[in-house]
């Protein structure tokens, strides 16, 4: 699935990090990256890759939310925090099976504001949110406690 995303993305930054900690510092490199906004990015990894904790880190560089206030969106599958410049929306389409349930959220709504940034986990499980991505960010576990970081936009 994620294959469909690969094709036509160029790598545009990647990062190792060794740490919890590393990957939250990391979020304020990455926020530079992704804007300005609007822009919609899937996070794209295994359970525990460390998609949330990037997302913390994000939220925090942009003044959204502090990094301990940014819990998981499994359940409740969007979160919003205002930012200072921008938007946030952090998505988890973990549970979601149909795309019919995933219209009920509202994506296309969110990512058109300009404002908008949109992170999405596991959103490479669905065709439409792929198809309207400006790119993802693949996290994969490197042994132990280090993760790599691949930024990747459209080209
Ligand atoms: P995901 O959202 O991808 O399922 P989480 O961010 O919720 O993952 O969890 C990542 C887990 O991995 C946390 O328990 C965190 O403490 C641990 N971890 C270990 N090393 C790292 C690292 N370098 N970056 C991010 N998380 C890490
Ligand atoms: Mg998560």
């Amino acid at each position: 699935m994620g294959d469909v995303l690969n094709e036509g993305l160029r790598e545009k930054k990647r990062f190792k990090t060794r740490s919890e900690a590393g990957t939250l510092a990391m979020g304020e490199r990455v926020a530079e990256m992704l804007l300005p906004a609007p822009k919609l990015y899937v996070l794209r990894g295994d359970l525990g890759a460390g998609k949330t904790t990037l997302v913390k880190g994000i939220a925090a560089a942009l003044g959204a939310a502090e990094a301990e206030d940014v819990t998981s969106p499994t359940f409740t599958l969007v979160h919003e925090y205002a930012g200072r410049k921008v938007r946030l929306y952090h998505l988890d389409l973990y549970r979601l099976e149909t795309e019919r349930e995933l219209l009920t959220l509202g994506l296309e709504e969110m990512a058109e504001q300009p404002d908008a940034l949109v992170l999405v986990e596991w959103g490479e499980k669905f065709p439409s949110v792929v198809e309207r991505a400006d790119g993802e960010i693949l996290i994969e576990h490197a042994g132990g406690d280090e993760r790599m970081f691949y930024v990747r936009v459209k080209a």
